[in-house]
């Protein structure tokens, strides 16, 4: 699921859940050592990929999710992303 459709983001709206993509908080062009770290990756919706990418949530919103994902011990939705 998306972490930020889950943390009410979508103002109660849970956007389409299928496609969800992988987010890098810091961008890889800016760090590319950073890619596969998993506190540098965020999962998310198409729609707010694009609020991730252009500004609208910040990097440091983005980073709060993660580690709150990261903290939460029954995770039926966490993890099931990998980048290869
Ligand atoms: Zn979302």
């Amino acid at each position: 699921m998306c972490l930020c459709c889950k943390a009410g983001m979508g103002h109660g709206k849970v956007y389409n859940t299928d496609t969800l993509e992988v987010h890098h908080i810091i961008p890889i062009e800016e760090d590319d050592d950073r890619k596969l770290d998993d506190d540098n990756l965020i999962t998310v919706c198409r729609v707010h990929h694009e609020q991730c990418e252009n500004g609208r949530i910040s990097r440091e919103k983005q980073k709060e999710l993660v580690t709150e994902s990261m903290h939460e011990e029954n995770s039926e939705w966490g993890g099931g992303i990998y980048v290869l």
